[in-house]
């Protein structure tokens, strides 16, 4: 059964929006095009659920890449923000916020005892590489192919063929010898990883403990391990890109979950609450290297907004243990949902606490070149199937879904009837 969407006033929104804005957007999965539609407007969101300007009401499973724990307009972050706004929205001085906000995160991840807090996670992480490189006097970073930790020059790297390769430039524009300090290895791979430090001293080995910017690739069993010892021999800092994975899979993220400890840890996302914040944290031996307590330097005017901070503690405050267990029932619920949905066909539901991958493939997907073989055009096909039928998934093969506290019993049974409509429409 085919049915469409009514997407009239999105149109000329979009129409308009191309006139000034490149691509029509400002961040460039937005737009729509990796599953062959234009991108939908916005009206508001609520809780769960997000309405565009046709009147269209979707479940959402986005919800903003990630920040979202708590879901859209959550009553208590709103209040929380709107209270700090009152009082004035920046100063460029200190406030106590800050404090309790750093005090908070300090208290929930294992090895941050201090951090640095900036407006974006592309930021952090370029920050925290500053500082990896700084401790360790060396400019070469190991970082796997499929990762993603912001769209900073040096991080904008791409694999060439091979085991471990230096990175080319992903984009024009990056230099060729920013790209060519980035040593490059598949995901999982415990060769590569052991060949690349037999041959380079590394600044810092730089992961996703739990990629999610390929789709979700959880970590093979002693592979996080792995890097651990790999960046101690190696004389390299582990540093843990916890944008997506902090706050969400565990109430310390990855590392908690693993025991692994980095020595860097990147976090944005849900410690912004749904505003602008990111930070980097890790030991006060290396924080105390950060400017002005040390030399290494770094700056930000909006850094550690009030309303940020704001929106990031009310979020913290509501992520309990109970917050984590109800997080990991709707996560499986939509995992075992999506599964019954697919039936015999080939494709592979990959979870963990708050992420979801459906990946159209016929076997598991381990690394990158997993995830680029699978069928984007049939993820695409279902994609566009499922936005005609209220619900509002990643529009891309390489992104997760993301369950918050939102999401009721109801939105997971809506969201699987969906799945089920647009696989027999495929
Ligand atoms: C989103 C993301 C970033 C970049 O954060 P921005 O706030 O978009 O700059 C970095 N690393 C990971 C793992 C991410 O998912």
């Amino acid at each position: 059964m085919s049915v469409s969407l009514r997407d009239t006033r999105s149109h000329e929104a979009y129409q308009r929006a191309l006139m000034y804005l490149p691509g029509g957007v400002n961040s460039p999965v937005r737009a729509m095009q990796s599953i062959g539609r234009e991108p939908l407007f916005v009206d508001r969101a609520e809780g769960a659920e997000l309405l565009d300007i046709d009147g269209n009401r979707y479940v959402d499973w986005v919800c903003s890449w990630g920040p979202l724990i708590c879901g859209h307009a959550n009553e208590q972050i709103l209040e929380a923000v709107t209270a700090a706004a009152a009082r004035g929205t920046s100063y460029g001085a200190p406030t106590v916020g800050e404090v309790d906000l750093a005090e908070e995160v300090s208290r929930r991840i294992p090895s941050v005892e201090m951090l640095r807090m900036t407006s974006s996670g592309t930021e952090a992480a370029m920050s925290a590489i500053r500082l990896a490189r700084a401790a360790t006097g060396r400019e070469k970073l190991l970082k796997f192919a499929g990762a993603y930790h912001g769209h900073v020059d040096g991080l904008l790297a791409d694999a060439g063929s091979g085991l471990a390769t230096q990175g080319i430039p992903a984009s024009p524009g990056v230099p060729a010898q920013s790209a060519a300090a980035t040593i490059i290895v598949p995901w999982n791979d415990a060769d590569a990883v052991r060949a690349a430090v037999a041959e380079h001293e590394f600044a810092a080995i730089l992961a996703e403990p739990f990629p999610a910017n390929m789709g979700l690739v959880p970590p093979a069993e002693g592979f996080l391990e792995l890097l651990r010892e790999a960046a101690t021999e190696n004389g390299a800092l582990l540093v843990f890109d916890e944008v997506i994975s902090g706050f969400r899979v565990a109430p310390g993220g990855a590392q908690e979950l693993t025991g692994v400890l980095p020595d860097l840890t990147v976090m944005g996302k849900v410690i912004g609450g749904g505003l602008p914040a990111a930070a980097y944290g890790g030991s006060r031996e290396l924080m105390e290297r950060i400017a002005p307590a040390g030399d290494v330097y770094q700056a930000g005017t909006l850094s550690g907004n009030p309303l940020a901070v704001a929106a990031g503690l009310a979020t913290l405050h509501q992520l309990d243990e109970s917050a984590y267990l109800r997080l990991a029932a709707t996560t499986e619920a939509l995992a075992n949902g999506l599964v019954e949905a697919a039936g015999d066909r080939p494709v592979q539901v990959v979870s963990t606490t708050g992420l979801v991958t459906l990946f159209f493939k016929d076997a598991p997907v381990i690394d990158y070149e997993d995830a680029k073989a699978c069928d984007t055009e049939a993820y695409g096909a279902w994609c566009r199937a499922l936005l005609a039928r209220g619900v509002y998934p990643p529009p891309s093969q390489f992104e997760a879904w993301f369950p918050s506290l939102a999401h009721t019993p109801e939105h997971v049974t809506r969201t699987i009837e969906a799945a089920a409509a647009a696989f027999a429409a495929l």
